[in-house]
């Protein structure tokens, strides 16, 4: 969202552009294109004013110019070829057929494995929490992760599917936040450490938010050096593979000081991280840019 020179935070052919699509015909212009893509195996498919004017319902040729028209720009690209989605009007393709604007749908409370980080029990529970993907402690009430869960993650899937394809989802999510990139919109993400002091220790988090489309995530400081490929080939020697499991079991990890952190300064941030499994150490670091670094 660029910012308006007279300060309004959204500008008015965003409006446009959201009000074009509340309308029936026009929605069906654009699952016309997917699906004839879909159907085709084509990319940047394109369809002739008569090809689509066929697919769709409408009575008059003027009536249907006058919404093919309210389309071009934002959602489709009039080209000599024809007409084909543009990524606007793509993703507005899958969020119709996906649902993204409905509620998320419930599943059963879901005992799956792990130790809490912050009592030691192994009583944790996946459930959803308005509208949000929750593991949380029975023992000690704590909600140790939330994700967002959107209506067609729980589509066609039991609880038990729904729960490990968030865990399947989070690893990805960790990837790309390592490395910069929004998992929702591929935008910039800045991203600090937050200390979370907690009875006799204290926990630390990558806090990560993005600069386009402001989604927050946040995870343990341990996770990037479970990703490091270091890291990952420590845990793999010890037969641990850390990615076959979703991250709420790696918190056990944490919990049982297998993964411990030093913090030696946190502004700028430095650490030592140890990670210990069958009495062998291998040690790393964290910098201020939170590049992890093995230390021989
Ligand atoms: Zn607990
Ligand atoms: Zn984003």
């Amino acid at each position: 969202m660029t910012p308006r020179d007279d300060g309004a935070r959204i500008d008015e052919d965003v409006i446009d552009a959201i009000g074009a699509l509340g309308n029936r015909t026009r929605l069906e212009i654009l699952l016309a294109l997917a699906e004839a893509e879909r159907d085709r195996q084509e990319q940047w498919l394109r369809m002739s004013f008569t090809e689509l004017y066929d697919a769709v319902d409408v009575s008059s040729t003027s009536q249907f110019s006058y919404h093919l028209d309210r389309l071009v720009g934002p959602f489709l690209a009039e080209t000599d070829g024809g007409y084909r989605l543009t990524y606007g009007g793509d993703k507005i393709v899958r969020t119709l057929l996906a649902g993204f604007y409905e509620n998320t749908r419930r599943f059963d409370d879901t005992d799956v494995d792990g130790v809490c980080v912050f009592c030691g029990s192994e009583s944790l529970v996946a459930t959803v929490d308005r509208e949000r993907f929750v593991v949380r402690c029975d023992a000690c009430e704590s909600r140790l992760l939330t994700d967002l869960l959107p209506r067609s993650q729980t589509r066609h899937r039991s609880a038990e599917e729904v729960v490990d394809s968030v865990g399947a989802r989070i690893w990805g999510s960790v990837t790309l936040i390592r490395d910069g990139v929004c998992p929702e919109c591929y935008g910039v993400v800045e991203t600090t450490v937050e200390s979370h002091p907690r009875d006799d220790r204290t926990l630390y988090s990558l806090e990560s938010t993005c600069r386009e489309c402001w989604l927050a995530i946040h995870v343990p400081l341990e996770a990037i050096v479970a990703h490091h490929p270091a890291g990952t080939a420590f845990f793999r020697e010890h037969d641990v593979f850390v990615f076959e499991r979703p991250l709420w079991e790696f918190f056990e990890c944490i919990a049982a000081e297998t993964v411990t952190i030093d913090v030696a300064t946190v502004d700028p941030f430095s650490a030592a991280v140890e990670i210990t499994l069958d009495g062998e150490t291998r040690r790393f670091e964290i910098d201020d840019e939170l590049t992890v670094t093995p230390v021989s």
